[in-house]
Protein backbone atom coordinates (compact mmCIF):
# COMPACT_ATOMS: atom_id res chain seq x y z
CA UNK A 1 0.00 0.00 0.00
CA UNK A 2 1.15 3.40 -0.90
CA UNK A 3 -0.72 5.42 1.81
CA UNK A 4 2.88 6.44 3.51
CA UNK A 5 3.70 8.33 1.08
CA UNK A 6 3.66 11.85 1.39
CA UNK A 7 1.38 13.63 -1.29
CA UNK A 8 2.15 16.18 -3.81
CA UNK A 9 0.16 19.40 -4.50
CA UNK A 10 1.04 20.80 -7.61
CA UNK A 11 -0.07 24.12 -9.42
CA UNK A 12 0.78 24.47 -12.81
CA UNK A 13 -0.64 28.20 -13.58
CA UNK A 14 -0.32 27.66 -17.38
CA UNK A 15 0.57 30.94 -19.41
CA UNK A 16 -0.91 33.17 -16.79
CA UNK A 17 0.51 35.64 -14.58
CA UNK A 18 3.16 38.47 -14.51
CA UNK A 19 4.99 39.99 -11.81
CA UNK A 20 1.79 41.03 -10.59
CA UNK A 21 0.93 37.66 -9.59
CA UNK A 22 3.39 37.03 -7.59
CA UNK A 23 1.63 38.75 -4.56
CA UNK A 24 -0.53 35.41 -4.63
CA UNK A 25 2.61 33.17 -3.86
CA UNK A 26 3.32 35.52 -0.87
CA UNK A 27 0.12 34.81 0.33
CA UNK A 28 -0.08 31.20 0.39
CA UNK A 29 3.41 31.62 2.08
CA UNK A 30 1.55 33.70 4.81
CA UNK A 31 -1.18 30.84 4.89
CA UNK A 32 1.29 28.30 4.87
CA UNK A 33 3.06 29.72 7.93
CA UNK A 34 -0.06 30.28 9.48
CA UNK A 35 -0.89 26.76 9.06
CA UNK A 36 2.52 25.47 10.40
CA UNK A 37 2.94 21.72 9.70
CA UNK A 38 1.18 20.39 6.58
CA UNK A 39 0.98 16.89 5.66
CA UNK A 40 1.53 17.11 2.06
CA UNK A 41 4.80 19.14 -0.53
CA UNK A 42 3.99 21.99 -1.98
CA UNK A 43 5.35 23.18 -6.09
CA UNK A 44 3.90 26.46 -8.53
CA UNK A 45 4.34 25.87 -11.79
CA UNK A 46 4.42 29.56 -12.65
CA UNK A 47 5.39 30.84 -16.93
CA UNK A 48 9.09 30.97 -17.33
CA UNK A 49 9.35 34.29 -17.03
CA UNK A 50 8.41 34.16 -13.21
CA UNK A 51 10.76 31.07 -12.36
CA UNK A 52 13.81 32.92 -11.02
CA UNK A 53 11.75 35.74 -8.93
CA UNK A 54 9.20 32.43 -7.90
CA UNK A 55 11.54 30.75 -6.28
CA UNK A 56 13.31 34.39 -4.28
CA UNK A 57 9.66 34.89 -2.88
CA UNK A 58 9.48 31.31 -1.67
CA UNK A 59 12.60 31.34 -0.11
CA UNK A 60 12.03 29.99 3.61
CA UNK A 61 8.88 28.30 2.74
CA UNK A 62 7.97 24.97 2.22
CA UNK A 63 6.47 25.96 -1.75
CA UNK A 64 8.66 24.42 -4.52
CA UNK A 65 9.35 26.29 -8.20
CA UNK A 66 8.78 24.19 -11.11
CA UNK A 67 8.55 25.04 -15.11
CA UNK A 68 5.76 23.75 -17.66
CA UNK A 69 8.03 22.11 -20.33
CA UNK A 70 11.61 21.95 -21.18
CA UNK A 71 13.60 20.92 -24.12
CA UNK A 72 15.82 17.99 -24.66
CA UNK A 73 18.77 19.73 -25.39
CA UNK A 74 20.91 22.01 -22.92
CA UNK A 75 21.33 24.47 -25.33
CA UNK A 76 21.61 25.27 -28.81
CA UNK A 77 19.63 26.88 -31.87
CA UNK A 78 16.48 26.75 -30.83
CA UNK A 79 14.64 29.88 -30.44
CA UNK A 80 12.24 30.40 -28.03
CA UNK A 81 12.86 26.92 -25.87
CA UNK A 82 13.92 26.74 -22.82
CA UNK A 83 16.30 24.11 -21.26
CA UNK A 84 16.31 21.96 -18.02
CA UNK A 85 19.53 23.28 -17.19
CA UNK A 86 18.21 26.89 -17.34
CA UNK A 87 14.94 26.46 -15.40
CA UNK A 88 17.25 24.52 -12.67
CA UNK A 89 19.55 27.90 -12.87
CA UNK A 90 16.37 29.91 -12.23
CA UNK A 91 15.33 28.27 -9.16
CA UNK A 92 13.25 25.56 -10.30
CA UNK A 93 13.05 21.84 -8.93
CA UNK A 94 10.56 20.02 -10.78
CA UNK A 95 9.19 20.70 -13.89
CA UNK A 96 5.41 19.41 -15.84
CA UNK A 97 6.56 17.28 -19.19
CA UNK A 98 3.63 15.61 -21.49
CA UNK A 99 1.24 18.19 -20.55
CA UNK A 100 -1.61 17.24 -22.80
CA UNK A 101 -1.52 20.87 -23.64
CA UNK A 102 2.31 20.58 -25.22
CA UNK A 103 0.91 17.06 -26.78
CA UNK A 104 -2.02 19.17 -28.64
CA UNK A 105 -0.25 22.30 -29.42
CA UNK A 106 3.14 21.34 -29.72
CA UNK A 107 2.75 18.01 -31.15
CA UNK A 108 5.00 16.14 -28.34
CA UNK A 109 4.93 12.94 -28.67
CA UNK A 110 5.62 10.38 -26.01
CA UNK A 111 9.28 9.88 -27.79
CA UNK A 112 9.47 13.28 -27.46
CA UNK A 113 8.55 13.38 -23.61
CA UNK A 114 11.39 10.56 -23.00
CA UNK A 115 13.92 12.95 -24.20
CA UNK A 116 13.09 15.88 -22.19
CA UNK A 117 12.68 13.41 -19.30
CA UNK A 118 16.19 12.56 -19.47
CA UNK A 119 17.42 16.23 -20.09
CA UNK A 120 14.85 17.09 -16.66
CA UNK A 121 17.29 14.49 -14.85
CA UNK A 122 20.71 15.66 -16.15
CA UNK A 123 19.39 18.76 -14.87
CA UNK A 124 18.44 18.05 -11.61
CA UNK A 125 15.42 18.51 -12.27
CA UNK A 126 12.47 16.59 -11.34
CA UNK A 127 10.07 15.51 -13.62
CA UNK A 128 5.71 15.29 -13.53
CA UNK A 129 5.31 13.17 -16.25
CA UNK A 130 1.52 13.71 -17.42
CA UNK A 131 -0.71 11.41 -19.21
CA UNK A 132 -4.00 10.85 -20.13
CA UNK A 133 -6.96 10.15 -22.83
CA UNK A 134 -9.31 12.24 -24.80
CA UNK A 135 -13.14 11.90 -24.33
CA UNK A 136 -13.28 9.92 -27.54
CA UNK A 137 -10.64 7.84 -25.85
CA UNK A 138 -12.72 7.19 -22.88
CA UNK A 139 -15.87 6.53 -24.78
CA UNK A 140 -14.24 3.82 -27.17
CA UNK A 141 -13.15 2.25 -24.01
CA UNK A 142 -9.74 2.44 -24.48
CA UNK A 143 -8.41 4.76 -21.95
CA UNK A 144 -6.46 2.18 -20.19
CA UNK A 145 -4.85 1.25 -23.40
CA UNK A 146 -3.68 4.96 -24.10
CA UNK A 147 -2.46 5.52 -20.77
CA UNK A 148 -0.36 2.55 -20.98
CA UNK A 149 1.33 3.47 -24.41
CA UNK A 150 1.69 6.91 -23.20
CA UNK A 151 3.25 5.69 -20.03
CA UNK A 152 5.37 2.89 -21.92
CA UNK A 153 6.95 5.78 -24.22
CA UNK A 154 7.28 8.86 -22.15
CA UNK A 155 9.35 6.99 -19.21
CA UNK A 156 12.90 6.52 -19.96
CA UNK A 157 14.54 3.32 -18.32
CA UNK A 158 16.42 5.21 -15.79
CA UNK A 159 13.33 6.46 -14.23
CA UNK A 160 13.23 3.98 -11.96
CA UNK A 161 16.58 5.38 -10.30
CA UNK A 162 14.76 8.82 -8.90
CA UNK A 163 11.35 9.57 -7.45
CA UNK A 164 8.65 8.99 -10.21
CA UNK A 165 6.05 11.25 -10.29
CA UNK A 166 2.69 10.80 -12.95
CA UNK A 167 -0.02 12.62 -13.46
CA UNK A 168 -2.96 11.22 -14.68
CA UNK A 169 -4.75 14.18 -16.47
CA UNK A 170 -7.97 13.18 -18.81
CA UNK A 171 -8.27 15.34 -21.38
CA UNK A 172 -11.65 15.96 -21.33
CA UNK A 173 -11.45 17.28 -17.54
CA UNK A 174 -8.71 19.69 -17.68
CA UNK A 175 -10.32 23.00 -17.28
CA UNK A 176 -13.74 21.77 -17.99
CA UNK A 177 -14.99 21.59 -14.26
CA UNK A 178 -15.57 18.23 -15.60
CA UNK A 179 -14.25 14.86 -13.68
CA UNK A 180 -14.26 11.20 -13.88
CA UNK A 181 -16.17 9.66 -11.36
CA UNK A 182 -14.52 8.34 -8.57
CA UNK A 183 -14.44 4.84 -9.55
CA UNK A 184 -13.06 5.55 -12.49
CA UNK A 185 -9.85 7.72 -11.02
CA UNK A 186 -9.47 4.29 -8.79
CA UNK A 187 -9.19 1.84 -11.43
CA UNK A 188 -6.96 4.05 -13.85
CA UNK A 189 -4.33 5.29 -10.53
CA UNK A 190 -4.72 1.38 -9.71
CA UNK A 191 -3.58 0.48 -12.97
CA UNK A 192 -0.85 2.92 -13.57
CA UNK A 193 0.67 1.99 -10.41
CA UNK A 194 0.65 -1.77 -11.65
CA UNK A 195 2.44 -0.89 -14.51
CA UNK A 196 4.88 1.02 -13.07
CA UNK A 197 5.90 -1.73 -10.40
CA UNK A 198 5.81 -4.43 -13.22
CA UNK A 199 8.64 -1.84 -14.83
CA UNK A 200 10.30 -0.25 -12.14
CA UNK A 201 9.84 -2.32 -9.20
CA UNK A 202 10.07 -0.69 -5.87
CA UNK A 203 10.50 2.75 -7.45
CA UNK A 204 6.79 2.16 -8.95
CA UNK A 205 5.61 1.47 -5.64
CA UNK A 206 7.04 4.50 -4.58
CA UNK A 207 6.05 6.52 -7.15
CA UNK A 208 3.50 9.52 -6.70
CA UNK A 209 0.65 9.17 -8.95
CA UNK A 210 -0.70 12.80 -9.23
CA UNK A 211 -4.96 13.06 -10.40
CA UNK A 212 -5.44 16.21 -12.67
CA UNK A 213 -8.24 17.91 -14.23
CA UNK A 214 -10.79 20.71 -12.63
CA UNK A 215 -9.57 19.87 -9.02
CA UNK A 216 -10.89 22.27 -6.55
CA UNK A 217 -11.74 23.28 -2.92
CA UNK A 218 -14.77 21.30 -2.55
CA UNK A 219 -13.75 17.82 -4.45
CA UNK A 220 -10.36 17.73 -3.51
CA UNK A 221 -10.73 15.97 -0.59
CA UNK A 222 -12.93 12.86 -1.96
CA UNK A 223 -10.07 12.87 -5.18
CA UNK A 224 -7.69 13.01 -3.05
CA UNK A 225 -8.14 10.34 -0.57
CA UNK A 226 -8.64 7.24 -3.54
CA UNK A 227 -6.30 4.62 -3.37
CA UNK A 228 -3.28 5.39 -5.27
CA UNK A 229 -4.05 9.12 -5.59
CA UNK A 230 -0.61 10.79 -3.97
CA UNK A 231 -1.60 14.05 -4.96
CA UNK A 232 -2.77 16.69 -7.54
CA UNK A 233 -1.69 18.40 -10.39
CA UNK A 234 -4.19 21.86 -10.34
CA UNK A 235 -5.00 24.18 -13.01
CA UNK A 236 -6.84 27.02 -12.35
CA UNK A 237 -7.97 26.59 -8.82
CA UNK A 238 -3.88 27.40 -7.97
CA UNK A 239 -3.83 30.94 -9.35
CA UNK A 240 -5.92 32.07 -6.26
CA UNK A 241 -4.01 31.59 -3.14
CA UNK A 242 -7.02 31.02 -1.09
CA UNK A 243 -8.36 28.09 -3.72
CA UNK A 244 -4.78 26.50 -3.63
CA UNK A 245 -4.45 26.56 0.00
CA UNK A 246 -7.89 25.10 0.32
CA UNK A 247 -6.59 22.17 -1.55
CA UNK A 248 -3.49 21.60 0.29
CA UNK A 249 -4.97 21.27 3.80
CA UNK A 250 -7.16 18.46 3.00
CA UNK A 251 -4.29 16.13 1.23
C1 LIG B 1 -3.86 21.28 -15.69
O1 LIG B 1 -3.68 22.19 -16.47
O2 LIG B 1 -2.94 20.49 -15.47
C2 LIG B 1 -5.15 21.18 -15.01
C3 LIG B 1 -5.40 20.11 -14.34
O3 LIG B 1 -6.02 22.24 -15.16
P1 LIG B 1 -7.42 22.45 -14.37
O4 LIG B 1 -7.17 22.13 -12.91
O5 LIG B 1 -7.77 23.88 -14.60
O6 LIG B 1 -8.39 21.50 -14.96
Amino acid sequence: MQEQLRPLIAGNWKMNGTGAALEQLAHLKTLLEEAGEIASDVLICPPATLIHRAAQRAEGSPIRIGGQDCHAKVSGAHTGDVSATMLFDAGASHVILGHSERRADHGETSAMVSEKVQAALAAGLVPIVCVGETEAEREQGRANQVVAEQLAQSLPDDFGNTQIIVAYEPVWAIGTGRTPNIGDIAEMHAHMRALLVERFGAAGEAALLLYGGSVKPDNAGEILRTANVNGALVGGASLLANDFFSIIVVA
